[in-house]
């Protein structure tokens, strides 16, 4: 089956990303872009782009039956931070669209679906370092909650219907293309941005708080890689944990400060902090490894490398002469 894709929340941070990957791929016709705002410009430029609601299932239906799409990337939510601050609407958010979708592979509308998980349907609870496939899980954050139950639903989904269904428990995402979107571990972003333009840079969570990472290009792979996997080796069809580097506010702000040698840091922890400190701060991702073959590619120095050099370049265009 050649893919007809239609990617939903294709203007976010990973979306955006993984929709101009996706076309690079197979195609600019045969990759859909679609957000329920039109933010990203290079997204929104690249081919066709539809507005769409994910809480509308009439209107997503009828893009899918419109572009003859067979394959799904959902991925709209609402993250961590953002979730804390409107429990419902993450809900409402998180789970109708996961069910839309998930209805219309039940109904063979579609063929295939990827929906990303993340290190947040793990606890206070759970074991916090080389956290396993399958441990406790009992998220005490809303966001946390919403991705728990939609791996139940998932596999439910793939178990009782048949549905191709694969998802990944996505660590915090470090890129320098697109901000990213009310995460915890958006200073891991917001930090580079800071060291460039001002130096210095106050973090929201404090110097220890170490929390599974990972580089965009090592999202995108791990993300299309799975879903190009024959569907024997997709063994797992909750979500696969996912791993790559692991390391604390001020292991990054060494690692810059070797680049940047007059850049600082301060701690100001907020309401993150409590996010933060439930989550775990190493993962142990043999299964994804020895299932479909995953393996990162970047380290903590390289993406530091990456950040700084993409950054200043942006940075240095966008100032006035
Ligand atoms: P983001 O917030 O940057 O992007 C989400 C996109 O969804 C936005 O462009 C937004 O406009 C769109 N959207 C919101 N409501 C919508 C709706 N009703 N209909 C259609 N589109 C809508 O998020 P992201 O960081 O790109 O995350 C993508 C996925 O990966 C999410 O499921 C998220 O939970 C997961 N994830 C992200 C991270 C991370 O570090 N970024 C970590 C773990 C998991």
């Amino acid at each position: 089956m050649d893919p007809k894709i239609l990617v939903i929340g294709a203007c976010g941070q990973i979306g955006s990303e993984l929709t101009l990957k996706l076309k690079a791929l197979y195609g600019n016709e045969n990759v859909i872009a679609s957000d329920i705002r039109d933010s990203n410009l290079e997204v929104v430029n690249s081919g066709v782009f539809e507005i769409l609601d994910a809480q509308d299932f009439n209107s997503l239906s009828a893009c899918i039956k419109k572009h003859e799409i067979n394959t799904v990337y959902l991925m709209a939510a609402m993250l961590s931070a953002t979730s804390e601050k409107s429990p419902m609407k993450a809900w409402d958010l998180n789970m109708n669209s996961l069910f839309h979708v998930l209805n219309l592979a039940k109904d063979k509308v579609i063929q295939k679906v990827f929906w990303p998980s993340s290190i947040a349907v793990f606890g206070p609870t759970t074991p916090a370092e080389n956290t396993a496939q399958y441990t406790i899980t009992e998220p005490t954050t809303v966001y946390g909650i919403t991705k728990l139950a939609g791996e139940r639903w998932c596999e439910y989904y793939h178990q009782k219907y048949g549905v191709d269904v694969r998802s990944l428990r996505y660590p915090g995402i470090i890129s320098w293309k697109t901000l990213p979107g009310g995460g915890t571990t958006d200073y891991a972003v917001d930090i580079y941005h800071k060291a460039i333009t001002h130096k210095n840079f106050d973090c929201f969570l404090s110097e220890h708080t170490k929390l599974p990472m990972m580089f965009m290009d090592d999202a995108i792979k791990a993300s299309i890689d799975i879903m190009r996997a024959d569907a024997n080796s997709v063994k797992i069809r909750s979500s696969y944990n996912l791993a790559a580097i692991s390391f604390t506010p001020k292991e990054i702000a060494a690692s810059i400060k070797n680049h940047i040698p007059e850049f600082k840091i301060s701690y100001t922890p907020d309401f993150r902090q409590d996010i933060a400190n439930s989550w775990p701060k190493s993962i142990n991702d043999d299964c994804a490894k020895q299932h479909w073959g995953w393996k990162p590619d970047f380290t903590l120095e390289d993406i530091t490398k990456e950040m700084l050099l993409q950054l200043g370049r942006k940075y240095n265009n966008t100032k006035t002469p």
